[in-house]
């Protein structure tokens, strides 16, 4: 059980007022050690290089299959942007550098879910062609060929999703030539499910929220056993495929010339939904840069599941409706009731901190990415007050004088992670950006 606090006391009234707020985890140890179990299973480094390693396997296929990755070679990767407009325009962070980690633009998902969704499954793929013979451990490239595809056309894999996951997963299946079927939740917005049905993708609309999308998905899948279901709240296979960024970051940050140590802390800022996303980075960081590496989880406060379970004194993962709140946000990506059991017990003894956000300071921070050319969706907005409740707030001071970073932030590098956008259309984005716009004029006024 963990230690409850006056701070987490005070969290858990903001939650039902409300209020946006910082809540920083008393529980996180000097070491910044994650936890080592995924439900059960034993997890490392090993299973982070696993997932990189099947990346660079799948290079060739990947970029046989989509055109967009010719310029990378297969590789599916954003750029490490170092944004000082961005910087002087949020005010924030005051010492140290902003920098964005632009995974708004990751090719073929157009989002974060790229990472966990694609990983998911080319796993799949490449077990099943192993065990066809098909392909060979270390050559996947046999996947691709006819043979490959019709054993994969008697295959279903199956998703729930409030979009984005959807959109990831759908796309690489039907590439694949697998059959796919999308659970979407009625916060799905509605160019997501026709993207998928030009792909040959069954969409199937459920009124109800995620949690009911992913349960309708699970179920189909039970009595299927060609049907593979892609388990949002329970991966592993998702998770780890996320916890790759971790590398590519370490070597962007080494392109930049950033150090990262006790005197250079990095600090990462992730939208956080169901939890999968930012945990895997947050695993991948950690074992990469251990008590160096600060990640906080950004959440809308309609949604704020993280947080409700990081404050369950019993260690219980509560759903956000039992706190009065609605989970209705713009942010779609992120509307969910309920955290991963899973993510949430890999991050106790490790995530530096949550913070909530108000839907309209997304769209003013969407407005204000897009004055910097960042083109997002308003997802992945939720992480830019990051720098600001660190240095501003009184429980991010405090969490700087515990953690003995205090007389360093002069040479902090911030991160926020900017989690989807490529593929929202012209005519919906700009509405978004007007929306931004209105708002940042009326409070200036
Ligand atoms: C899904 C998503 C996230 C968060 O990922 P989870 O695994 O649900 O926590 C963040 N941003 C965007 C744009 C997403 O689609």
């Amino acid at each position: 059980m963990n230690d409850f606090s006056a701070d987490d006391a005070t969290a858990l009234d903001a939650i039902r007022d409300k209020q946006p707020q910082l809540w920083t985890n008393g529980n996180r140890g000097a070491l910044g050690l994650p936890g080592d179990t995924w439900g059960g299973r034993a997890i490392g480094m090993d299973d982070i290089q696993q997932a990189v390693d099947r990346f660079t396997r799948f290079r060739p296929v990947l970029l046989s299959l989509f055109p967009e990755l010719v310029v990378s070679g297969g590789v599916i990767e954003s750029p490490l942007l170092l944004t000082p407009g961005l910087q002087a325009a949020l005010k924030s962070p005051r010492s140290g550098q902003l920098y964005v980690k632009a995974d708004h633009g990751l090719p073929v998902a157009g989002s974060i879910k790229a990472r966990g969704g694609i990983h998911e499954v080319i796993e799949y793929a490449e077990r099943l062609a192993l065990e066809h013979g098909f392909i060979t451990p270390d050559d996947a490239i046999g996947i691709t060929t006819a043979a490959a595809r019709k054993l994969f056309s008697e295959h279903q894999i199956a998703v729930g999703s409030t979009g984005n996951l959807g959109l990831s997963i759908g796309v690489i299946a039907s590439a694949l030539g697998f059959r796919a079927t999308v659970h979407m939740s009625a916060d799905a917005k509605e160019w997501k499910k026709q993207r998928l049905r030009t792909r040959n993708v069954t969409v199937v609309e459920h009124e109800g929220d995620y949690a009911m999308a992913v349960a309708a998905g699970r179920r189909e899948a039970l009595n299927d056993e060609k049907c593979h279901f892609v388990d949002d709240e329970s991966s592993l296979s998702l998770f780890i495929g996320y916890s790759a960024a971790a590398l590519a970051l370490k070597a962007q940050l080494d392109a930049h010339g950033v150090v990262v140590d006790e005197q250079h802390p990095l600090f990462v800022y992730l939208a956080c939904g169901v939890g999968g996303a930012p945990a895997g980075i947050a695993f991948g960081l950690a074992h990469v840069f251990g008590p160096n590496a600060h990640c906080f989880f950004a959440e809308p406060i309609a949604s704020s599941c993280f947080l409700v379970s990081m404050l369950d004194k019993n260690g219980q993962y509560p759903s956000v409706y039992s706190f009065g709140l609605d989970n209705r946000t713009e942010a779609d990506g992120l509307a969910v009731p309920r955290a991963s059991e899973y993510a949430v017990d890999i991050m106790r003894p490790v995530v530096s901190g949550i913070f909530t956000v108000k839907d309209d300071d997304l769209f003013k921070h969407l407005y204000t990415a897009a004055q910097a050319s960042l083109r997002i969706e308003p997802s992945a907005a939720a992480g830019f007050d990051g720098p600001n409740w660190l240095e501003s707030s009184r429980q991010g001071q405090a969490y700087c004088a515990r953690h003995h970073l205090s007389d360093y932030l002069e040479h902090a590098c911030h991160v926020v992670w900017t989690t989807g956008g490529l593929y929202v259309p012209e005519e919906e984005y700009q509405a978004f950006v007007e929306r931004g716009a209105r708002l940042t004029m009326k409070v200036s006024a």
